[in-house]
């Protein structure tokens, strides 16, 4: 084949799959990155961010971003850029499991299944504790458990916007409940960080869950999960040493050193979240958040009024409701080519509102489904 006709097949392949512009994206968390977001990357995509003595402007630009991130967590300015969501969780379980010599891990139930993939990596062993009737983790079993297992404990995962319905965890209550015990805590805000911080502004039932909290040692956030194409994620860390911890010897690179669990990262997400940052800046991921929690929030009184059951009023984007036979309206509804996703709470769907889940998406969507359970389509 020749150049023009890979393009163009890859062109014409890509429109056989769900569109985000027609709104066909519904329960993922991925999102339309707009184009100077996708540009960013491609200019910087052949950097090397493993490489700072020779791509040394690359390294500068992720060093801004972790900065601002930090800013936002109230963090010292201490972390790298990720790949994501799942080797900011695996990196963080490595850290803590190095700093503490503790092979435990504890997590409430709602914790993303990336916390149970990297306990299996990292032959950690994993305790999971329930979470109660309004889908928040069970503080009485953790604060036992961490006192049992103090010593052997690497860390808490508590999760700032839960996978399944958006949840930020009361992170600043274990603190408070658990008192003066030994342990740290790694908090999964890889869909959360970017938005829960700006919606607590005005919201004080969103709990505290950043540096200003001791026992938080680590911080996963991702861009990707609501503005820059993936991949492209953060993790924070809360001091230097922690820092030392993912930093290995590498006598072939002009540094000697490889920092982080990878060896090669596109310098492409330290561009493409660097124009993020700079394009949006602060107000305008605050203004984003606060849109797309208004859109979660219309869509949850729409189903609603149609007598759907809203699992729990969004806080954060994320729209779960419970419907009969869920299997079946799902595939329905994926036979209108509006797919949402199934959660592990039974019988329930998930929406997403991210930046193209518009309000005329939103009223479509309502229609297909009113009609499903109505049994007329
Ligand atoms: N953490 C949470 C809370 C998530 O919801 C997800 C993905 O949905 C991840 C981590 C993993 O992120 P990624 O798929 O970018 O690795």
């Amino acid at each position: 084949m020749d150049v023009t006709e890979i393009i163009e097949t890859l062109r014409r392949l890509r429109e056989g799959e769900p569109s985000y512009v027609r709104g066909e994206v519904l329960g993922s968390m991925t999102v339309d990155a707009p184009n100077y977001l996708v540009e960013a990357f491609k200019i910087f995509i052949n950097t090397n961010l493993n490489d700072p003595k020779l791509f040394k402007i690359t390294y500068e630009l992720e060093r801004a971003c972790i900065k601002w991130l930090s800013e936002i967590m109230h963090g010292g300015g201490y972390g790298l850029l990720t790949y994501g969501g799942s080797e900011s969780n695996l990196t963080a379980l490595y850290v803590l499991r190095e700093l503490t010599g503790g092979d435990v891990v504890l997590a409430p139930k709602s914790a993303h299944i990336s916390i149970r993939k990297s306990c299996k990596v990292l032959k950690m062993n994993l305790i999971e504790v329930g979470v109660d009737e309004d889908f928040l983790p069970r503080l009485d079993d953790l604060c036992r458990l961490i006192r049992k297992y103090e010593g052997r404990l690497a860390c808490v995962v508590m999760t700032a916007g839960t996978t399944d319905l958006g949840v930020v965890e009361p992170v600043e209550l274990l603190v408070k409940m658990c008192g003066d015990v030994k342990y740290a805590i790694h908090v999964d805000a890889a869909y959360g960080g970017l938005i829960a911080p700006f919606i607590a502004e005005s919201d004080p039932e969103i709990p505290v869950f950043d540096f200003r909290l001791e026992k938080v040692y680590t911080i996963a956030v991702d861009f990707h999960k609501l503005i820059t194409p993936a991949p492209c994620g953060a993790l924070l860390l809360r001091s230097r040493e922690l820092e030392d911890l993912i930093t290995f010897e590498a006598p072939y690179m002009p540094s000697g050193r490889n920092r982080g669990l990878l060896g090669t990262r596109s310098g492409g997400i330290a561009a493409t979240a660097w124009a993020a940052i700079n394009s949006l800046g602060t107000e305008g991921f605050k203004q984003l958040a606060l849109d797309l929690v208004s859109r979660a929030k219309y869509l949850s009184s729409r189903l609603v009024e149609l007598g759907i059951k809203v699992l729990k009023e969004p806080k954060l984007p994320i729209v779960t409701f419970n419907v009969d036979n869920s299997d079946k309206v799902m595939k329905r509804l994926w036979a209108s080519k509006m797919y949402v996703y199934p959660t592990s709470i039974p019988n329930s769907l998930r929406v997403v509102v991210g930046p193209h889940i518009t309000y005329e998406v939103i009223d479509a969507f309502v229609r297909v489904l009113s009609n499903i359970v109505r049994g007329s389509e």
